[in-house]
């Protein structure tokens, strides 16, 4: 499995170099379904890392980094922001309605949609903040009930009440396939919701299956682990 070779990897290599053989995974996965690189937004996600860890990547000139939880997001990234203008910060965590202010002041994409209270707090604060995240509409394609996300079923219509009630300008959808099942199925369905609602954006794959979700379309793939190593037990989030 990959995820095992990509262990050992990381005992003897540095961020950076990861970093790098992850950016040509994706080039390759990218040559392979015939798509151009540019095409595929690698998220490097950072949760649970400290600030000294992610500022070797920063170094090593990547910008566009994931966070799943608003309070540890501000605390590392205030300041990190501030000394590297053109930083992009996505939240990919679930979001509770009452984080929706501070969740927009300081992130530029949410991945995380899946209710109409986020909604309706979302569409508040865009209008309030003046500012415009890309965000995606996170689909419970396994339909698993610890699980964030809007149902697969629900989905259609959820997504014309984010346009038609909230005014909200959704731009893809986001999946997380079920930890223990294989991943293309559901990326083939979020593919599928989101061509036939006519949204070009998604945010699928991690460490472990970004190859297949590319081949299958994602635009965004958020990759934690195989660039900054493993993270403690019970800091998945
Ligand atoms: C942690 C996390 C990731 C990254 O997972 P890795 O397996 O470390 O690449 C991606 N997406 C979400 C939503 C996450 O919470």
């Amino acid at each position: 499995m990959q995820p095992e070779a990509g262990d050992r990897a990381h005992a003897e290599s540095s961020s950076a170099e990861r970093l790098a053989a992850v950016e040509r995974e994706v080039a390759a996965a990218c040559a392979e379904a015939g798509r151009e690189p540019s095409t595929v937004t690698l998220i490097a996600v950072a949760k649970t890392f400290p600030a000294q860890t992610i500022r070797p990547i920063i170094a090593a000139r990547h910008r566009v980094f994931g966070e799943s939880r608003v309070q540890e997001a501000k605390a590392k990234w205030s300041a990190l922001k501030a000394a590297n203008p053109g930083l992009e910060l996505h939240m990919i965590g679930p979001l509770q309605s009452n984080k929706a202010r501070e969740a927009l002041a300081l992130f530029d994409a949410i991945h995380s949609v899946d209710r109409p209270s986020l909604c309706a707090a979302l569409g508040k604060e865009i209008e309030r903040q003046g500012r415009q995240p890309l965000l995606f509409v996170e689909i419970n394609t396994g339909a698993e009930p610890q699980k964030a996300g809007v149902l697969p079923q629900d989905a259609d219509a959820f997504l014309r009440n984010c346009a038609a009630t909230y005014g909200l300008t959704i731009s893809g959808l986001m999946c997380i396939p079920p930890f223990d099942e294989p991943p293309a199925p559901h990326f083939a369905l979020t593919a599928k919701i989101a061509r036939r609602n006519g949204l070009g954006l998604l945010s699928m794959g991690m460490s472990g299956d970004f190859a297949q979700a590319i081949r299958l379309g994602a635009t965004h793939v958020r990759i934690g682990s195989a660039i900054f190593g493993e993270r403690p037990p019970h800091a998945t989030n």
